[in-house]
């Protein structure tokens, strides 16, 4: 983790510090400050108190560290439950910035956070990215051009028989907007399609008449979006799903 408490405070790890703890599990954390891995600290008698945590990678800290650091890791507990999150913002979105997500992490964090948005790294394997650019390049997904009146808004849409063969079934389940950071493929086969990955493409969680919606985002925009989005709970994605029936379809 990167911030233990101390006499009441969040502090960074820093060499030869001692007493500090947990925020999480409240058991004394000790200093790692190597020169490989990014200084963080550990539990000095057990591996992680946390189940749900997935170590930081330079992926999840370019994103982690674009946040203020009081909206950085945050401490959740909801009745017995305590995990760590990766960010909290000050309108209560909370984002979770994953390496990799299996169904059930989905649907047990997706409960339990309420106000959910999930970060992926969706460049990890090769096909993932080859899949995508290889639907706009048959236009599988298509841009909404009508329906992008400002420069910020900017749909796309796929048929929702066509999105399970472009996208991972887990980000397909998700109940919450799904933001798929392809950034980090290698793929430099797409032609003049290439630039499709350096977005971060917003998948609507919801079928929406019978399409899937990708919404289109530059890196910094994301952030500058997240925090000033206001929290959305389960409820409120699905009056989302009329906006867009409604805007996109005139339904
Ligand atoms: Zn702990």
């Amino acid at each position: 983790m990167k911030f233990a408490e101390y006499r009441g405070k969040r502090i960074a790890a820093s060499p030869g510090f001692i007493g500090a703890t947990c925020p999480c599990c409240k058991t004394e954390v000790i200093p790692r400050c190597g020169k490989k891995v990014a200084h963080h600290w550990a539990h000095k008698n057990k591996s992680q108190c946390d189940n749900w945590w997935e170590p930081h990678s330079d992926w999840s800290l370019s994103w982690q560290e674009k946040f203020e650091v009081e909206l950085q890791e945050p401490v959740i507990t909801r009745g017995q439950e305590t995990h760590f999150a990766s960010i909290k913002t000050k309108n209560n979105t909370i984002v979770q910035i994953r390496q990799r997500l299996t169904p059930k992490i989905i649907e047990e964090q997706e409960k339990f956070f309420q106000t959910l948005v999930w970060i992926v790294n969706a460049g990890r394997h090769k096909h993932d990215s080859s899949r995508l650019i290889q639907a706009f390049r048959k236009r599988t997904i298509v841009k909404l051009v009508a329906a992008s009146k400002n420069e910020t808004f900017r749909p796309y849409i796929v048929k929702a028989k066509d999105a399970e063969k472009i996208f991972r079934k887990e980000w397909l389940v998700a109940r919450f907007p799904m933001l798929l950071d392809y950034s980090t493929s290698k793929i430099t086969t797409g032609g003049k399609y290439t630039y499709i990955v350096d977005y971060v493409w917003c998948l609507f969680p919801l079928k929406v008449n019978g399409y899937r919606v990708l919404l289109r985002y530059e890196k910094e925009e994301v952030i500058a979006k997240l925090m000033r989005r206001k929290g959305k709970t389960k409820e409120q994605i699905w009056k989302l799903k009329a906006f867009f029936e409604k805007r996109l379809f005139n339904l």
